[in-house]
């Protein structure tokens, strides 16, 4: 076994919503673009997309 790394950020494959993992506070912050919060659909059962950039290899 490798050490395994944690995905950073996570997305909603079906409402678009944009989480980063926040270590301070050790909870997902919903990313702010352009002053936007993207925080999708507040009723979408999320589909988080955490394998695209999730890399199995600690660097
Ligand atoms: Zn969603």
């Amino acid at each position: 076994m490798t050490d395994v790394v944690p995905p950073g950020e996570r997305i909603c494959e079906r409402c678009g919503r944009h989480d980063e993992w926040d270590d301070d506070r050790g909870a997902w912050t919903i990313v702010t673009d352009d002053g936007e919060r993207q925080s999708g659909d507040p009723f979408c059962l999320h589909e988080w997309d955490i394998n695209g950039n999730y890399s199995p290899l600690a660097e």
